[in-house]
């Protein structure tokens, strides 16, 4: 029998969780793995969609509710809200943003850590950030926990986000190396992105049709790559035939 394991995602926006991971989270549910949802900010300069909303502070409550509502789907067991500003988050003291999730890590000891890539697959300064504070802090971690409790770090990458959206992305910082089978967890993935209702405007963007009820377009996998595993930096490398599975 496979042994539980803890799996963390940092993300800095509500929604980030559903476009990259939505899948990955939901099989981990189902292979009785305990996840935790990170999210550093809560949205509050996202567009707000159908809804007529018009303060800051209405559309992050909002979009909160909507992120509970996607926790819901994906069965995510524990959620964060760090609540720091969305936008802004390259102003924050990096050493406070590290520090912030390098004491969620070391209170709730993950086996794995889920976060973007440094490029932040959409270079969204927020993603990046984000990325940047999630690797110091588990590097800080290790300072702090016992050989053995140190998790693996992945990056988390979206290939197919520009196959629809017009513009183009940054190029790939890191290979892909490996990947996660989700092909059962589609439709999950589809609802928890329908949860952020208030961004259909970028679900429609990277899934076309999701919002109306056509899942089609989400395809059957979640990409990662391994940068860090028992303390010690991975220098990751494209796999010369196919990318391999992640088992979980
Ligand atoms: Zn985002």
């Amino acid at each position: 029998m496979k042994s539980m394991k803890r799996w963390m995602f940092v993300f800095p926006h509500p929604d980030d969780e559903s476009f990259a991971c939505a899948g990955t989270l939901a099989r981990c549910r189902d292979a009785g793995h305990e996840t935790c949802l990170v999210c550093v900010t809560s949205g509050c300069k996202g567009r707000p969609g159908p809804f007529p909303i018009n303060c800051r502070e209405e559309l992050a409550r909002h979009r909160e509710q909507e992120l509970a509502r996607a926790a819901d789907v994906l069965g995510i067991g524990k959620l964060e809200l760090l609540r720091y500003p969305d936008g802004g988050l390259s102003a924050v003291e990096p050493e406070e943003l590290a520090e912030r999730i390098c004491q969620l890590i070391v209170d709730w000891k993950p086996n794995v850590v889920v976060t973007f890539p440094p490029d932040g697959v959409t270079g969204h300064p927020d993603h990046i950030a984000a990325s940047n504070a999630t690797v110091a802090a588990v590097e800080r971690a290790e300072q702090q926990l016992q050989n053995g409790e140190y998790p693996s770090l992945y990056f988390v990458s979206i290939p197919h986000y520009y196959d629809h959206c017009p513009d183009k992305g940054p190029r790939p910082a890191v290979p892909i190396t490996g990947k996660v089978d989700i092909t059962l967890y589609r439709e999950q993935k589809a609802e928890a992105l329908r949860a952020h209702q208030s961004q259909e405007y970028s679900v429609n963007r990277a899934y076309p049709g999701v919002m109306n009820g056509d899942s089609s377009v989400i395809g059957c996998y979640e990409y990662y790559t391994l940068v860090r595993e028992r303390g010690r930096a991975v220098t990751p490398v494209s796999p010369e035939k196919e990318i391999p599975l992640i088992h979980l």
